[in-house]
């Protein structure tokens, strides 16, 4: 049987490219990460073939027999690593998982209440041009002065709008989220409280983060980030949201899933039972610890919110007067992947920004400890102080290319 490279090598050579690019930048974006083999196995299996419309035991199509034992393991590990009563596994992504959420409690036209993407909330949670926004009355909290989640201006917009749904959760926020709070008011005005975990899965998984589940209505996630499993999503529920969920996901949103996908979520919630994933978790934090402590502290930078108490933050970088859009450029002349990002109450345009979020998962995985982290800050604040100098650029990128060599993401 003929590989890739035999029928199709055009596209073989970009992805051998694309391989080699993950070898030997490194990686700081904050919601990638590099799954295992095991992983990579299971999602390139031939379960890509089948089709298996409905859930474990009730489906449209024959032949199910096995792929309904991998759907009931994926569902039993999830609810086992979160401590969920119910689970569903189908999300084909995280943005899906999200809409299946507003779909099961609200009509469009309700009040819903998210955090403002400009303060590091997502696109799904209301953002006008996003479905959420457009077809949902949204308001949005936000951060207080010091960067910290404004808690009493969301519990006095909750009392005055009375949301159908509240949610909670991040894509830019370091700090730990009071989940508790969020319930609290959430009960106090008769709302669902949904949680998007998808940032802090994995530190979450590991006990690094705060656990929304015994807090929350409903959990969304997506499995690719700190989880560091397949790109999907998954929702884990209290029992008496089970039915309006998954119709929601099938057939309210989707036809057949991924049973492929499906499969290596199954084998990521296994691998984040393991020992190893406690202190990957563990390293990830401090790695970010550690980074934001050269640049704000000793490089002058300045970090937002002040610190990081997860796998990311961000950096403000007027002081040294180089936009996210061109930070975001040098550093990738430089072989470090980062994404440029809005600060709080940013002057620049969204294409534009005054500011870079780093995260810690990717490079954590491919071995980065305290020392890699401390040597990577110091090589970033290196770029930022002269993005235009190529004698720079050129030593920065030798000195990555001498890490990459040191800690190789796959075998060779
Ligand atoms: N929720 C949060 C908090 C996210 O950060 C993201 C992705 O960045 C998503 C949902 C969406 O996930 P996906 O890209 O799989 O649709």
């Amino acid at each position: 049987a003929d590989g890739l490279a035999q029928v199709d090598p055009e596209l073989f050579a970009v992805i051998e490219a694309e391989n080699r690019r993950q070898e030997e930048h490194i990686e700081l974006i904050a919601s990638e990460n590099y799954v295992s083999y095991a992983v990579m196995q299971a999602q390139g299996s031939q379960l890509t073939n089948k089709y298996a419309e409905g859930y474990p035991g009730k489906r449209y199509y024959g032949g199910c027999e096995h792929v309904d034992v991998i759907e009931r393991l994926a569902i039993e590990r999830l609810k086992k690593l979160f401590g969920a009563e119910a689970a569903n596994v189908q999300p084909h992504s995280g943005s899906q998982a999200n809409q299946a959420v507003l779909m099961a409690f609200a009509k469009p036209g309700d009040t819903i209440m998210g955090m403002s993407l400009a303060e590091g909330g997502h696109l799904t949670h209301g953002m006008p041009l996003n479905l959420s926004g457009k077809w949902f009355n949204v308001v949005a909290y936000g951060l207080d002065e010091r960067e910290e989640i404004d808690y009493d201006r969301m519990e006095r917009l909750a009392h005055e709008h009375k949301p159908k749904i509240i949610v909670a959760g991040a894509s830019a926020y370091s700090l730990r989220i009071d989940w508790e709070r969020f319930a609290k008011v959430a009960r106090d005005v008769g709302a669902i409280f949904w949680v998007d975990m998808a940032h802090y899965a994995g530190l979450i998984a590991a006990g690094f983060y705060p656990n929304p589940v015994p807090h929350a209505d409903v959990v969304t996630s997506t499995t690719h980030k700190t989880l560091r499993g397949p790109r999907g999503g998954v929702i884990l529920m209290k029992a008496e949201h089970e039915k309006a969920i998954n119709s929601a996901i099938f057939p309210g949103l989707q036809g057949g899933p991924l049973v492929h996908v499906i499969a290596a979520k199954a084998v990521a919630f296994k691998e984040a039972m393991s020992p190893e994933f406690k202190r990957y978790q563990e390293q990830v934090v401090l790695n970010a610890q550690v980074m934001a402590r050269v640049l704000g502290e000793e490089r002058g930078l300045r970090i937002v919110s002040g610190r990081t108490e997860s796998h990311l933050f961000l950096v403000d970088l007027r002081p040294k007067g180089v936009t996210g859009k061109d930070a975001e450029a040098a550093l990738g002349r430089a072989h470090i992947t980062v994404n440029k990002n809005a600060i709080p109450n940013d002057p620049e345009k969204p294409m534009v920004t005054s500011g870079i979020r780093i995260g810690t998962p990717a490079m954590t995985t491919r071995g980065f400890s305290e020392l890699e982290a401390e040597r990577v800050a110091h090589l970033i604040a290196d770029v930022l102080e002269a993005p235009n100098d190529e004698t720079v650029l050129a030593r920065v990128r030798e000195q990555v290319a001498d890490l990459c060599r040191r800690f190789p993401v796959y075998e060779p």
